[in-house]
């Protein structure tokens, strides 16, 4: 079968090599000049099913209402403005704000996550992939004690899904982790969470696309798509700044632009760009930069280290398409950063970088069919379409191929917002 993957950031990529590994021909199409140029550029680099907790949850109103005064809140939204796309997807988040859709949705994206780490696992192992990883784990720190209680109490309740967690105080803390010895703020303690794994999702993009093209996956770049054709339920070609390009099936992975281009077929797709910054320093001192990927609870912001680059990420802004860098929302993070690590890189050389989350309101991708018979959804990967590429990608090439996916996909599909 030919399949056109639409899209080739990390969730487009992954996608093209499972549909290539199970024998059908892939044509990739993105309007940029190569993979992974948009979201999947610069993120925080962890792979960690244990980030899955959903921002809807029963506090998170308020904590909100009190950030929009805020310049440097790590979630800033922007209400005044007139977007009624925020304001919709605003209502859907606050109906996902309860204790059980908590819950719920935490229970759908812990699965996705889970089950593609494995898949990453075993297609890194097959192809002997190298994207500067670490499985070493995460740590996430705490500055005081209660934010630290909190945390061992967030850490067993993922020991009861099967994830592995070990409570630190400060002392096992600095054991772990070295080179927090150095920081110049006060931490209490941590939590280690040992399955957890980093890497470069731009280096890994790259890879993977150059297996891919081996398999009979061919790139369409610097190809802008403008719409669908369709005929009788389903799609018969989609038209492009380069002509029409036609497959058997096609599959969506185009992060936050999906519901602008969706919307003329008549799918409502609750999809919003929450805008987050990295930086990116060259590392001037390895034993005084972490071994381990830290996720630092207070601040939102999560420090990576990839090969001989210190990468650090945060904050979310719900402000609409906007891609501009604004220094103001970049500061916190190099603050932070700089406050854990203050000998680890070369704060003076810093690449500074954003890009638009495709934030579903309940954190959950959307992954599945469409009333069309022939188009299929893997987008809407939030803050973890890098921990989730995988396995949404074999996913979704399982259910083209008519196979069964070996991850359950009830509650991950587009039906779910259709109450
Ligand atoms: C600051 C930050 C930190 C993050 N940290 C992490 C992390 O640590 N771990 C994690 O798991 N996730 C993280 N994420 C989230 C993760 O980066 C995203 O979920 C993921 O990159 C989404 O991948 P994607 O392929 O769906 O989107 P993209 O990479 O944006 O790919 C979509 C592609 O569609 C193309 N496209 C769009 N419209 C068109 C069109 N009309 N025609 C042709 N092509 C088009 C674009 O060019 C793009 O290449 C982070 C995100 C941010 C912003």
């Amino acid at each position: 079968m030919k399949v056109a993957v639409l899209g080739a950031g990390v969730i487009g990529v992954s996608t093209a090599h499972a549909l290539s590994m199970l024998g059908h021909e892939v044509v990739v199409i993105d309007r940029q000049q190569s993979v992974a140029q948009e979201t999947s550029f610069a993120n925080g680099g962890q792979i960690s099913a244990t980030h899955t907790t959903p921002w809807a949850a029963p506090h998170v109103p308020f904590q909100a209402f009190k950030w929009m005064f805020q310049a440097d809140a790590p979630l800033l939204i922007k209400p005044l403005r007139w977007d009624p796309a925020l304001w919709r997807w605003g209502l859907r988040f606050l109906a996902n704000c309860t204790s059980r859709h908590a819950a719920s949705n935490f229970e759908k994206a812990l699965r996705v996550a889970n089950y593609s780490r494995g898949v990453l696992r075993a297609w890194r192992q097959r192809e002997g992939l190298q994207y500067n990883q670490t499985t070493g784990g995460l740590l996430y720190v705490f500055r005081d004690h209660n934010a630290l209680d909190a945390g061992f109490t967030t850490a067993n309740k993922l020991g009861d899904y099967g994830l592995s967690q070990a409570c630190l105080d400060r002392d096992a803390l600095l054991a772990e982790e070295p080179a927090l010895a150095d920081a110049e703020v006060p931490l209490v303690g941590g939590v280690l969470s040992p399955e957890d794994e980093t890497g470069d999702a731009h280096l890994f993009s790259e890879t993977l696309a150059k297996i891919a093209q081996y398999k009979a996956v061919t790139f369409r770049f610097s190809t802008s798509i403008r719409a669908f054709i369709t005929g009788n339920r389903e799609i018969t070609g989609i038209a492009t700044d380069q002509g029409t390009i036609d497959a058997d099936a096609y599959v969506v992975c185009l992060a936050s632009e999906t519901p602008r281009l969706l919307a003329p077929l008549g799918l409502d797709i609750p999809i919003y760009p929450a805008k987050g910054y990295s930086m990116t320093s060259p590392i001037t001192s390895s034993d005084a930069a972490p071994q381990r990927s830290i996720t630092d609870e207070s601040k939102f912001v999560v420090i990576t280290r990839l090969n001989d680059q210190l990468r650090a990420a945060g904050t979310a802004e719900l402000a609409g398409w906007n891609r501009t860098l604004d220094p103001v929302r970049l500061s916190p993070i190099v603050a932070a950063t700089r406050s854990l690590f203050p000998n680890a890189a070369d704060y003076s050389r810093i690449e500074p970088w954003c890009g638009l989350r495709p934030a579903t309101p309940d954190s959950v991708p959307i992954i599945g069919a469409t009333p069309f018979d022939n188009l299929f959804l893997n987008t809407g990967h939030g803050t973890l379409g890098w921990t989730m590429a995988c396995g949404s990608g074999q996913a979704v090439a399982d259910l083209i191929s008519g196979r069964t996916p070996d991850i359950d996909l009830e509650g991950l599909g587009l039906d779910r917002f259709s109450g």
